[in-house]
């Protein structure tokens, strides 16, 4: 357990009846006021024939209504506003991949509790006053560059807001600058090793001792990957724009599930064809509902993110409880030959091949009414040099791992070094053909 509390951190030791007191006093105030100030949640409760007075307990949430990512987009730009626009100090949106954009807005309070949730996420990782940070999270809309911003600068740390994107210009900063820590998707680190690395020396050579990874799904396998080549400790941080951004949860120095800031945030596991909740343990479709968002609270959001609760306590001290690393999100299920498969049961397979880098493409098409799956792994140039049969080892090898993993025989196709393309932001794993 970690003797030097940070101040900000003392509620996630907060022991667990007195946090449950705090979330379902927070809770009621967050439906009054969802009730008193956001149409659609008012119409929906009046529908169901719910007051917020029907709120006693915290099982009682189960009894409202879900909101879904449609809601945010048919209220669009700031129908789910709970306080005038006098009050909110900061918007963010998020692309999402089609359609209408979704905007958010931020009391000054609200980032306030934001910032707090990033230091408190950054202390978790072991990160202090005094580190410095190269943030290569994109500043801007997206919620990633300004929100590790000001948790971090809140820390004490040295924020270096050099946002995403120009690789050159990161490495050169990584090399000159003392940076110590580094926050970006896994995909665009993974990148960044492979440059530093072809630039002759090697990434275990620089400072940085802390990594901070999210906004995409990534695996333990990848994690093992990243460590292995860059000798960083690497954390998962997990968040989204319709609850506040990153900050949601970190995982700790144990690396074993991501504490969730439940003092924020409420969690529940339902399952994600009925609606029922799940109990502790069981895997299914996260839902947060906020707990002190004043600008933008959020009853019962359906994240699409797959996972579950970890009720047992962490070795760290921490009680707020942790969530199994986010598996995927629903949206992204392939059913192939009636077998579902997520992108990342490929991309623990494939790291599971010695030889296998980290670059890989799910290429789905379809063939006469039916989905059909190719992956595409990039060699690296030692084994294009390879003999034939030598690269035919590891095709069958690979997918030999993948049928392991999913029961399924997909096609690889070993492709040559450096064609998939690289991430700055979020990595495109899934090329989808099949309505072409
Ligand atoms: P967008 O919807 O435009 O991608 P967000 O940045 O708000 O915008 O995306 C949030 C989503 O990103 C989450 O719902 C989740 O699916 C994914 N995500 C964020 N962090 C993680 C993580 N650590 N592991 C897996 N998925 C993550
Ligand atoms: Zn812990």
């Amino acid at each position: 357990m970690e003797t030097n509390i940070h101040p900000e951190s003392i509620p996630d030791y907060m022991e667990s009846g007195e946090l449950r007191t705090l979330q379902l006093q927070r809770l009621k105030a967050t439906v009054q006021r969802c009730y008193d100030n956001v149409a659609l949640f008012r119409q929906r409760m009046d529908e169901r024939g719910l007051k917020p007075a029907d709120v006693r307990s915290l099982a009682d949430v189960a009894k409202l209504p879900f909101t879904q990512k449609t809601d945010l987009r048919d209220t669009y730009p700031y129908g789910l506003f709970a306080v005038p626009m006098k009050e909110v100090v900061r918007l963010h949106a998020s692309s999402g991949t089609t359609g209408k954009p979704i905007v958010v807005g931020y009391t000054r309070d609200d980032l306030e509790v934001w910032s707090s949730v990033m230091l408190r996420s950054f202390v978790a990782t072991g990160m202090h006053a005094g580190d410095v940070l190269q943030n290569a999270y994109g500043y801007g809309l997206f919620t990633g560059g300004l929100g590790a911003h000001y948790g971090a600068e809140r820390l004490g740390a040295t924020v270096i807001p050099i946002s995403g994107g120009n690789t050159e210009r990161q490495i050169l900063v990584m090399k000159d600058f003392g940076v110590t820590a580094i926050c970006c998707t896994p995909s665009y680190f993974i990148h960044l090793i492979e440059k530093v690395n072809a630039g002759g020396i090697s990434f275990k050579e620089l400072g940085v001792k802390v990594g901070v990874f999210g906004a995409e799904p990534w695996t333990e396998a990848m994690r093992a990957y990243i460590q292995r080549e860059s000798g960083i400790k690497a954390f998962d941080i997990y968040g989204l724009t319709e609850i506040i951004g990153p900050g949601v949860g970190i995982e700790c120095c144990e690396q074993a599930g991501l504490h969730i800031f439940e003092d924020h945030f409420l969690i529940e596991i339902v399952d994600p064809e009925t609606g029922e909740v799940l109990p502790d343990g069981q895997e299914g479709e996260l839902i947060i509902t906020t707990l002190t968002k004043q600008a933008f609270p959020m009853i019962r959001y359906r994240t699409h993110d797959i996972t579950s609760i970890i009720p047992e306590r962490c070795a760290c001290g921490r009680t707020i409880r942790r969530i199994s690393r986010i598996r995927s999100r629903s949206d992204d299920m392939m059913i192939i030959r009636g077998v579902n498969v997520f992108p990342s049961q490929i991309e623990a397979a494939l790291l599971s091949v010695e030889e296998a880098v980290p670059h890989y493409q799910i290429l789905l098409t379809r063939k006469g009414g039916l989905d059909q799956i190719e992956v595409q792994v990039e060699v690296t140039k030692e084994m294009f040099g390879d003999r034939i049969s030598e690269l035919e080892s590891i095709q069958l090898r690979l997918a030999q791992a993948i049928d392991h993993i999913t029961g399924l025989r997909v096609p690889v196709r070993l492709v040559e070094p450096h064609t998939i393309a690289r991430s700055e932001g979020k990595a495109k794993r899934v090329i989808d053909n099949r309505n072409q």
